[in-house]
């Protein structure tokens, strides 16, 4: 009896049809020399989960089109709910709405809306480039739509900025999850109501109330930014407008749908070790809001050794960042063109459900495939119910 010796390994058949992701050496290069220096939360928070995933996100020029822009319409609904407050805020809108029933009033009827203005079918993200679809609003069409909304669905002049359209699976999902569009209006209704009522319950003075605050600080010779939901500046005067008027004893929140295995106090740290590296101030407390509770979920422990860890977290990152590109520009000097993503040196490579979930080479990546915690790409009655 002869015994048959496999020379190569033998590829799953759930693994061959998957196309390698190539990587354009050069683009990637000069894309990479252009970023590499700017840090973020959602960089650090990649880079701790999936080193791979960190570098593809954020620096690979692929060949080819990869990735697609897909929403769970539940998250649209947290991106509708932080605009609408931003508005409340930014816009003073409370001054124009003395009692809680107003307010609540036009915060459900905006949520409304805005729900009809930014959700359009996965499909139609096709037509334009991600550059057109991110201005979409801008656009003559897209000022054309939002004219219709304010016409068909009373949307708010005040919301027409700080918008994109979101490209959904199923969008009548969250209303189907309700039963009934009125269903889904009455708890988004009682949501805003709750907040409102807690809020009020602190003696929270919206004067010295910030939302969507947008931060740049130089760590080191890194630059870090990002965009913090709230900020309440409890001792400092009122109206509290630019962040060099932050006081010591600030509260810092941002606003979750729902508290889940996503959530990460890291972003907290993330935010206030900005904050303290370039105004010296330190928060008096920080914490999410779980809109969907209606309540503070706060995180202890604020102190100078947060800023430390996260000023080493990012030390870290750095460091791999910088060798990596050293890496990659040899490549490049050597002639080389492509490279398959899978053999990208110096990372490592963690694929799991929660991971390649939320990352964007989660449909293709073949490690993810190999371990079985790759996203699927919607199947065509998904779609067609989507375009409905
Ligand atoms: S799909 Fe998963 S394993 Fe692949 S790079 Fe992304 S997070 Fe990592």
């Amino acid at each position: 009896m002869t015994e048959e010796f496999h020379l190569t390994p033998t590829v799953p058949a759930v693994l061959q049809d998957i196309q390698p992701l190539l990587l354009d050496v050069h683009k990637t290069v000069d894309d990479m020399d252009r970023h590499w220096g700017t840090v973020s939360y959602s960089k650090l928070n990649a880079y701790t989960h999936c080193q791979l995933g960190w570098f593809g996100g954020n620096f690979g020029t692929f060949l080819g089109s990869t990735d697609s822009s897909q929403e769970e319409s539940a998250a649209v609904g947290g991106t509708i709910v932080q605009r609408i407050w931003t508005s409340l805020v930014n816009d003073r809108v409370y001054r124009e709405l003395p009692s809680l029933d107003q307010r609540v009033y036009w915060m459900t009827k905006q949520h409304m809306a805005l729900w009809y203005t930014i959700i359009f079918p996965y499909e139609s993200q096709f037509e334009m480039t991600k550059k057109e679809n991110r201005a979409f609003f801008k656009s003559a069409r897209g000022i054309a739509r939002l004219g219709q909304m304010t016409q068909d669905h009373g949307l708010d002049v005040r919301l027409y900025t700080g918008i994109q359209p979101k490209f959904v699976v199923n969008s009548d999902h969250t209303h189907r999850k309700h039963k009934t569009l009125e269903a889904y209006e009455d708890s988004i209704r009682e949501q805003y109501g709750k907040m409102l009522t807690r809020f009020a319950s602190l003696d929270v003075d919206f004067d010295k109330m910030i939302s969507e605050v947008f931060f740049r600080t130089k760590f080191l010779s890194h630059i870090a930014n990002g965009s913090i939901d709230f900020i309440y500046n409890s001792n400092g005067t009122a109206p509290f407008t630019r962040l060099s008027e932050l006081k010591d004893g600030y509260v810092l929140l941002d606003g979750k749908l729902q508290i889940g295995p996503t959530v990460s106090t890291t972003q907290l740290d993330f935010y206030l070790a900005a904050l303290f590296t370039q105004y010296r101030v330190m928060p008096g407390a920080v914490g999410f809001i779980d809109w969907s509770e209606s309540d503070f979920l706060w995180h202890g422990g604020v102190s100078l050794d947060t800023v430390n860890q996260i000023q080493r977290s990012i030390g870290a990152m750095q460091s791999n960042a910088y060798i990596l590109l050293q890496s990659l520009k040899d490549l490049d000097r050597r002639g080389v063109k492509t490279i398959s993503f899978e053999d990208i040196p110096h990372l490592t490579v963690h694929p799991s459900r929660l991971n390649c979930r939320f990352c964007p080479m989660g449909t293709t990546c073949r490690a993810a495939h190999e371990a079985g915690t790759n996203r699927h790409l919607p199947k065509k009655e998904e779609l067609q119910e989507g375009m409905k």
